[in-house]
């Protein structure tokens, strides 16, 4: 008999939550994880800070969809999970800041619509349309909304219309155009690859319910490895899957990179697809997909400063938000990384911990090529200008943040900065882009990758075969176990299960 009835491929979060859901429905998982630590981007680590360790978040700044009865809400519930959270600022979540003014997002799409018509008063109407466009978009992804009758994923308009052509069609003005495209670092696609598809989701559930996790990432993640093992479920670290196994048309389990094989009937791969794509026999997917995703672009690469503010520093205003400092009116600007001058970054200062210093966090852009040379290195083994380009960038991030927050000059010390190098390292990102490959026109919808393969029992999950960040991925875990017990009878049961507590909330 099978040890594992699943193996899981990654411990992120849409690995987790299959592996949840599938032992919930009396399966017996195994998670596997190539890492010491298990979360993948919801990973933290600590280092000294100026007055001592501090633990620092890598991937998830905030969330989405956390009001009683959202979306994130309603998943974490399901899988039996409690995580402790903060919303963010009602009137300012994410404060953006651009050379012509800034502007405050405010929480819920009445608010927003509110808010810009304000500041772009001659265009209500455009912006009415924008909002309810969002709206009905986000309505219409069965996950979501938690309606299987609903047929956004394979509507042809929201996945082949960019951002960018639906406000051209608006007529919108240069200002409108740049509040709307300025939260993209979200998803980190230009306006003019996005689709709507993806914009709607992304923006809309943090619009409508963006939450600080208390404890960072750690807390999902332990919470979800703790209820994973309540449910006869297992983790095991320093586990690198090498490749599958299959016979004739059946999956049979992995192997190792030690050589070491494991059985299993059913393998769940929730890494980043073309990891996947190396994994699997070449016959896994049709040969016009296995195409598309070999030709698929990474996302600009991420460049994060981490560090701490000094406690005399006046965080009214700061704190609490997130704040978009673009260099450029036009906000794909953050997409044309330079490497030179005050760079792009969105700063991210969440509450203080009890007792802990009050840390930021910077996310800026880099290309891949100017971190290529080191490709072949060692994480710690690499050559002093390596760690000179990281000063450089990291100067150049400082000097955005006290050029439009001057509160800050003088208040801000850099504990450590991570490179796309750290993010192929640490979560097995080729290229180390922000969120793996560009979720962009032509790669999403009926273009997307697909869950199911040639074979039966094999299956592929996470960020990239759907929407970026911890709502987007998670969804692709319950995707991907839908496809195994039944994709309506499990969103019907999510949502069974969780009506009465949403109701009990509002
Ligand atoms: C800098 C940054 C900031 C972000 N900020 C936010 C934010 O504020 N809010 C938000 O919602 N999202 C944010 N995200 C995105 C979000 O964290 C990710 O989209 C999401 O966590 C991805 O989850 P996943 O399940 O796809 O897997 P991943 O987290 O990508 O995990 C994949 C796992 O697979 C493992 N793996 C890979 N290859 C193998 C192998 N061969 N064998 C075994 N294991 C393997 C990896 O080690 C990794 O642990 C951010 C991401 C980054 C990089």
């Amino acid at each position: 008999m099978l040890a594992y009835s699943t193996i899981v491929v990654g411990s992120g979060i849409s690995g987790l939550s299959a592996a949840i859901v599938l032992a919930m429905h009396g399966r017996k998982p195994l998670v596997l994880e190539a890492h010491n630590i298990p979360g993948g981007c919801m990973q933290m680590f600590q280092r000294r800070g100026p007055d001592g360790p501090c633990r620092f978040d890598t991937g998830v700044h905030y969330v989405g969809s956390l009001y009683p009865g959202q979306i994130m809400w309603r998943l974490f519930r399901y899988l039996g999970v409690e995580v402790p959270t903060t919303p963010l600022d009602r009137e300012c979540f994410d404060r953006i800041s651009l050379p012509s003014g800034d502007f405050c997002m405010p929480v819920g799409w009445d608010s927003v619509a509110t808010a810009m018509k304000r500041e772009c008063p001659t265009e209500a109407a455009s912006i009415d349309a924008y909002v309810a466009r969002m709206r009905q978009a986000e309505a219409s992804l069965s996950w979501h909304t938690l309606n299987p009758e609903a047929e956004g994923a394979y509507d042809r308009e929201l996945f082949e219309t960019s951002l960018q052509q639906y406000l051209q069609k608006l007529g919108v003005s240069p200002r409108l155009r740049a509040l709307i495209c300025a939260q993209s670092s979200l998803y980190a696609v230009p306006a003019a690859d996005v689709p709507l598809g993806i914009h709607a989701p992304v923006v809309g559930s943090a619009v409508e319910g963006p939450h600080y996790i208390n404890g960072g990432g750690d807390a999902i993640t332990t919470r979800l490895v703790d209820r994973l093992k309540q449910l006869g479920g297992e983790l095991r670290l320093r586990a690198p899957v090498k490749c599958v196994l299959v016979e004739e048309d059946v999956v049979r389990g992995i192997e190792f990179s030690d050589g070491e094989t494991l059985h299993a009937d059913e393998v769940i791969l929730a890494v980043h697809p073309k990891i996947a794509v190396d994994m699997m026999p070449e016959d896994a997917y049709r040969a016009v997909l296995r195409k598309r995703m070999a030709a698929a672009k990474a996302c600009v690469g991420a460049f994060v400063v981490y560090g701490t503010v000094d406690a005399s520093a006046d965080l009214n205003g700061i704190a609490g938000r997130n704040h978009y400092l673009l260099r450029d009116d036009d906000p794909d600007c953050f997409y044309a990384p330079q490497l030179d001058g005050p760079a792009d970054a969105i700063l991210n200062v969440p509450p203080r911990a009890d007792n802990g210093p009050q840390l930021f966090s910077a996310m800026g852009s880099v290309r891949w090529e100017w971190f290529a040379p080191w490709e072949n290195t060692r994480t710690l083994k690499r050559a002093a200008e390596y760690k000179n380009l990281k000063a450089r960038i990291a100067g150049n991030i400082l000097t955005m943040i006290e050029q439009r927050l001057p509160q800050l000059a003088g208040k801000l010390t850099i504990v450590e900065t991570s490179t796309p190098l750290t993010l192929r390292d640490y979560a097995g990102y080729p290229q180390g882009g922000i969120y793996g490959n560009q979720p962009s026109l032509g790669a999403q919808g009926r273009n997307g990758v697909r869950r199911r393969t040639r074979y039966r029992g094999l299956y592929v999950t996470g960020a990239g075969t759907g929407t970026p960040g911890v709502l987007g991925a998670c969804v692709t875990g319950f995707g991907v176990a839908g496809a195994i017990l039944g994709t309506d009878a499990l969103i019907n049961e999510v949502r069974s299960q969780t009506d009465d507590a949403a109701h009990k909330h509002s």
